[in-house]
């Protein structure tokens, strides 16, 4: 049986592209593949020269800058997915930020303000768009984001960022409680390791992601675009009845102690 997932006809906003290599440009891909019109928003206006040279093949795609933290860029954001579509049946956010200084020492040493920009950042943003999205919103429509491992286990140096994903997911539940009532779902999805500008701020993540193509039980890290599929599955109808989850592609890293030498 072969299944073919068409969502032309159908809206997405994906926040949280910065170049070819981002997991939300790798689900944007799928997402446009199979026909849906997206809209992208960037935080800073270096991105958007990036951003149109991805989307040129993509003629029915627009772009705005929007800092997820400001109240301002969120609302004036919405109001232009609302012109563009009138509705929103995706929404995908691919956001996260810790200052550097918060990753490098001890868990222990984390200031109140890298704190707060962690967790401002990387999960109350997914509340702040959430909450923007859902006028726009029917039933069926899906909510995805980007969490990671860390949240459930000590990733040395993840530290912050670690907290900002257990926050997340648990948002995610949530959100997925409150706007069940309409069936819009809201799930998050555990990547593995990822070569991405962001992952490039962790400290020794080349290391990390090495040490997770030896011990996946797949012996390699996932892909950035079996993440893509995994959201594709997610954000259409194929993934109906599924909400309020953090649903791993690792590639089966996880689910692993650490694998006998072969
Ligand atoms: P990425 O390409 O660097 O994407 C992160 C995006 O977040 C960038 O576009 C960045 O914009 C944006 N951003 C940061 N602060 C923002 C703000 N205040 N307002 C709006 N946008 C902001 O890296 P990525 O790895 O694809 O990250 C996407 C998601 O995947 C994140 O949630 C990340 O934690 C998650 N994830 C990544 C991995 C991995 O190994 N790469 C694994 C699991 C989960 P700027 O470039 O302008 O800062």
């Amino acid at each position: 049986m072969s299944v073919t997932i068409d969502l032309s006809g159908k809206t997405a906003l994906v926040m949280g592209v910065a170049n070819a290599r981002s997991l939300g440009w790798a689900i944007a891909e799928q997402l446009l593949k199979a026909g849906c019109h997206v809209g992208f928003s960037y935080q800073g206006e270096r991105l958007k020269g990036e951003l149109d040279k991805l989307t040129k093949d993509w003629p029915r795609t627009w772009t705005q800058q929007a800092d997820a933290t400001s109240e301002e860029d969120m609302d004036a954001l919405f109001a232009r997915v609302g012109q563009e579509f009138g509705r929103l049946d995706v929404l995908v956010h691919s956001i996260a930020y810790a200052p550097r200084a918060a990753m490098d020492g001890r868990f222990i040493d984390t200031t109140p303000d890298d704190w707060n920009t962690a967790l401002s950042v990387s999960a109350y943003s997914l509340v702040a768009a959430a909450r923007r999205a859902e006028p726009l919103m029917s039933r069926g429509a899906s909510i995805v984001s980007l969490t990671y491992h860390a949240s459930q286990q000590v990733v040395p140096k993840y530290n912050v960022m670690g907290v900002a994903k257990a926050a997340l997911e648990a948002a995610t539940r949530y959100l997925a409680a409150d706007l069940g009532d309409r069936e819009i779902r809201v799930n998050t999805i555990s990547a593995g390791p990822m070569r991405t500008i962001a992952a490039r701020s962790i400290p020794n993540f080349i290391g990390l992601y090495d040490k997770g193509a030896r011990n996946a039980a797949f012996g390699r890290n996932a892909t950035s675009e079996e993440v893509g599929k995994l959201a594709l599955f997610l954000l259409s109808d194929l993934g109906t009845g599924v909400t309020g989850q953090t649903v791993y592609v690792d590639a089966g890293l996880s689910i692993m102690t650490v694998k006998e030498e072969q």
